[in-house]
Order: C-alpha cells, then sequence, then structure tokens
C-alpha cells in the first residue's frame, strides 16, 4: 500500500521503516527539513538498535522516501498514519502538534476526490479522535467522514531500544475504527503481522495504550514503594524479597517442567524510578483526563508521588554516605532514560542531577550512547565526560541511573582507585554481582543495610 507518514519521530521513523521492510511505499514526512536531509542520507536521526540498517535498506529498495511536503506525501497515499508528538502539560495532553498535522493533512484530502483513511497513532486521550480529529479533518477537507475519508486510531506499544523488534514482531495490532471500511484498510496495511488484530471503537483503542502503560508505571511504584519499605528497615532487601515474590506461579508460571519468566516481572524491580517519553507523560495525561471527567485517580497519583520521590530517595543515600554535599564531586552514569536508547527526555538521571546541584555539589555524567544529545541539552553546569575513567577521578560518589548491560563488565576495581572517596551507589540495583574491592563502599536500592567499610582512595 501507499503510506504517508506524518511526524517522523522515534515511533514514526520505526513504523515508517519496518512497513517499509513488508513492501509497503512509505513517506515520512517531518517538519524539520534538516531531520528530513539527515533521511535521505540514510542517517537516522536518534541512536535505535538496527533501525540504521533497515533505513539504508529499504531507501535503496525504494520503498521508504522522506519529504517535508505534507501535501505532496497525501496526495500519493491510500493511508496517512498521524504520528506527532502530544505531550502532557500542567493543562492535560497538548494538541497543538497534531492539531496542525491535521489541518494540513484535511487540506491536502481536499485537492482531490480520492477516499485516504488517516490514522491517528500517536497517543492521545480517550474522545480525542472522534472530538478532535474528526471534525478538525472535515473542516479542512470539506469532506464528510465515513464518505470522503476514514478514520482510525492505531495506539503503539513499541518501547525504545527495542523498538524495531517490538514494531515487526507485535503482541497485538488495536485497530480503533470510525467504521469498518476504514478498520478494513488498516487491517490491510498489517497483512503481513501475525498476531491478534483487536478492532474496535475509536475511545476503546485511545484507552487500550494508556491503560497499558498506567499498568507498567504502576508496577514500577508498587516494587518502589516495597523498596522506600527495605530502605527505612535494616536487614531487609528488595531483591530478595522481590525474587521470592517472582515465583509465584500466577507470576511466573512451570510449564512442562521449566519456569516461564515473563517480562513484565521486569517491571517489578526497584530503581531509582521511571522515565521517558512515554509513561510519566501518559500516566499524567489519564489522571488529567479522569480529573475532567469529575474522577479522582488515587491509585495514578500514588503511582505519580512514588515516581517523583525516587531521585530525592537516591540523593538521601548519597547523603548518607558523603554528608554534606556542598562542594563534593558526584558522578552519574547513564543520562538515557533507560539502556538502548539516546533518549533524555522525563530521564531520573537529569532530575537527580538538578537536585544534587540544588545542594551544592558538582555533577558530572557519562552515557555510553546519549553523550551527543548531552553536550547540546542538559544543564550546562553538569560536566559531560567524554569516557568513563574522566567521569570516575575526583568523585566522591558514583551513582549509576540507567542499566546499561556493559557497566556490569566494567573494571570496577581499576575505576575506582581514581576516586576520592571510593562511594558506588547503584541506583538500578544492576551491579550486585561485581566482587567490590574492601576499600569500596557500595549501596543499593532497596537496602539499608551497608555493604563494605568506607575509606577514602586519595
Ligand atoms: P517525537 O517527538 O520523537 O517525534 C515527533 C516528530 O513529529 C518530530 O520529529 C516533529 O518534528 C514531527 N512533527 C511535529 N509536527 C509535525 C507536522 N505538523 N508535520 C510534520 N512533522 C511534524 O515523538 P515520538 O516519541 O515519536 O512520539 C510520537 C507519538 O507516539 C506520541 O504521541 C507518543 O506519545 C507516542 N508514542 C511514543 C512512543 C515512544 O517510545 N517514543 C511509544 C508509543 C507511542
Amino acid at each position: 500500500m501507499n503510506v504517508a507518514i506524518i511526524g517522523t519521530g522515534y515511533v514514526g521513523l520505526v513504523t515508517g521503516v519496518c512497513l517499509a521492510t513488508k513492501g509497503h511505499l512509505v513517506t515520512c514526512v517531518d517538519q524539520q527539513s534538516s531531520r528530513v536531509a539527515m533521511l535521505q542520507r540514510g542517517e537516522t536521526p536518534f541512536f535505535e538498535p538496527g533501525l540504521d540498517t533497515l533505513l539504508r535498506e529499504t531507501l535503496a529498495s525504494g520503498t521508504f522516501s522522506a519529504t517535508a511536503d505534507t501535501a505532496a506525501a497525501v496526495a500519493d497515499a491510500e493511508l496517512v498514519i498521524v504520528t506527532v508528538g502530544t505531550p502532557t502539560t500542567e493543562g492535560g495532553i497538548d494538541l497543538t502538534h497534531l492539531g496542525t498535522a491535521l489541518n494540513e493533512i484535511g487540506m491536502a484530502l481536499a485537492a482531490d476526490d480520492s477516499y485516504r483513511v488517516v490514522v491517528i497513532k500517536s497517543t492521545v486521550v480517550p474522545t480525542t479522535t472522534t472530538r478532535f480529529a474528526l471534525p478538525l479533518l472535515e473542516h479542512a477537507s470539506g469532506k464528510v467522514v465515513g464518505q470522503g475519508f476514514g478514520l482510525t486510531m492505531n495506539p503503539e506499544f513499541l518501547r525504545e531500544g527495542t523498538a524495531v523488534n517490538d514494531f515487526q514482531v507485535p503482541d497485538r495490532i488495536v485497530i480503533g475504527e470510525y467504521d469498518a471500511r476504514s478498520g478494513a484498510a488498516v487491517q490491510a496495511l498489517y497483512e503481513p503481522y501475525a498476531c491478534p488484530k483487536v478492532h474496535t471503537g475509536l475511545s476503546d483503542a485511545e484507552l487500550i495504550k494508556y491503560t497499558s502503560n498506567a499498568l507498567l508505571a504502576t508496577l514500577i511504584s508498587f516494587s518502589n514503594e516495597v523498596a522506600t519499605v527495605c530502605e527505612a528497615v535494616p536487614g531487609t532487601d528488595v531483591e530478595t524479597v522481590m525474587d521470592a515474590l517472582h515465583l509465584d506461579r500466577r507470576l511466573s508460571p512451570v510449564v512442562n517442567g521449566r519456569r516461564v519468566t515473563p517480562a513484565i516481572l521486569t517491571y517489578l524491580r526497584a530503581g531509582a524510578g521511571f522515565g521517558g517519553s512515554c509513561l510519566p507523560k501518559d500516566v499524567s495525561a489519564l489522571r488529567h483526563f479522569g480529573g475532567e471527567h469529575g474522577l479522582s485517580m488515587p491509585l495514578l497519583d500514588a503511582v505519580l508521588t512514588i515516581n517523583a520521590a525516587r531521585p530525592q530517595q537516591v540523593v538521601d543515600i548519597v547523603h548518607a554516605e558523603l554528608g554534606d554535599l556542598r562542594g563534593r564531586s558526584i558522578a552519574i552514569l547513564g543520562l538515557a532514560f533507560k539502556a538502548g536508547t539516546d533518549d533524555l527526555r522525563e530521564s531520573a538521571s537529569l532530575r537527580l542531577a538538578a537536585l544534587l546541584l540544588a545542594a551544592g555539589a558538582e555533577v558530572s555524567a557519562y552515557d555510553p550512547i546519549a553523550l551527543g544529545y548531552a553536550h547540546n541539552s542538559v544543564d550546562p553546569r553538569i560536566r559531560i565526560a567524554n569516557d568513563a575513567p574522566a567521569v570516575f577521578a575526583g568523585s566522591d560518589a558514583v551513582v549509576l541511573m540507567t542499566a546499561w548491560p556493559q557497566f556490569k563488565d566494567w573494571r570496577w576495581g581499576d575505576l575506582t582507585t581514581s576516586m576520592h572517596t571510593a562511594v558506588v551507589i547503584d541506583g538500578r540495583n544492576a551491579l550486585r554481582k561485581v566482587e567490590w574491592p574492601s576499600a569500596v563502599r557500595y549501596r543499593t536500592i532497596g537496602t539499608a543495610k551497608a555493604q563494605h567499610a568506607v575509606a577514602a582512595v586519595g
């Protein structure tokens, strides 16, 4: 099928490139001409494993192209997929980008008599497609939905860091449809994907996305609340508690004599809090949406409150180890909101850095992938180190905030010798298997017990 994708960020580009690998003729549109130029050269504007290779392959095969011209892309398309950002503000979901994109699409629809299906893939709160997108498209196009154009809501569940595989091997595809004709077009788009295709109304599709993210955020905050208990009660350890919890057969069933470990269990682990472009904003948006309908949302309130407190709890551990933080040098390991991405949006590392700076500490940071973004976008008071030894040298504590797998394999004994005081705080419980030299004081999330005696190195 001929497909136009409006908004070529994480979701738009992964969607476009992956659909192009299935033989669809995809044109990705972005308002940023520099981004379009990069894509035309075969360069991805962000880090996502496997995406650059597929971009170059689909460009070469002619199934993928990029442009800044929405009207031209829509003119050639049977399906127009909208993947612009929908950030959450104090006032709820911000539909500015969506409104602009839909207006441009509507005007392009008006240019001829062809029937096309508009697919809202951006995450939007229930009723947005019906009450916002539909009238806007009808007004801008002069056409009537169901006759002149079709309309669907098709939420995206990919996760940054594993986005290509998530898109290529989906758990399910949700097709919220205005009518059967619209839904059939999206069903045809996804024909190459062997997974359940769930046809729903438009608002159910919107709510399914928020429900999915709210559940994940709830599991994380639940685990972090258990960690808070463990941090207050010497002799308890959240990892021990969670390991045993996971063994409940309802969480990890035994199939043919072997225990299965579902991926959902990774969300039942304590850490320094969730971040990223989706969980915080989507939980906030759902909470706000409930409020607009006169609903109190006490569970989601608690999920966000617990999450907001986690970076401060890490600061409290740093403070317990070092005392007054004024003038102390604290190194943060990992700036991306999670491993596998260079996305810094709502990263817990940046919230920790802000708290440490406010406490008078000097903050440096290192990330294996997100350095390019970090140099341009973080608080200029954060010293960005270009390699691991540089971030350790002279620091009073290092705090691991992103669980990059390579951190586990570092020669911690060597690296910590250049520190002023050898304090390592593990905000993701990722280094528990490291054999620490006796000079290092290693502190974890979700435990009050000190595991080694502190010692000054230099
Ligand atoms: P993003 O900010 O990375 O990308 C949005 C892109 O849209 C930008 O490149 C921007 O320049 C472009 N854009 C904005 N207005 C435009 C217009 N009028 N015409 C052309 N281009 C325009 O956003 P994202 O992370 O890809 O998220 C997009 C949507 O998908 C959001 O609603 C988000 O909640 C949802 N989502 C994101 C993820 C994720 O992991 N990032 C996962 C699932 C769903």
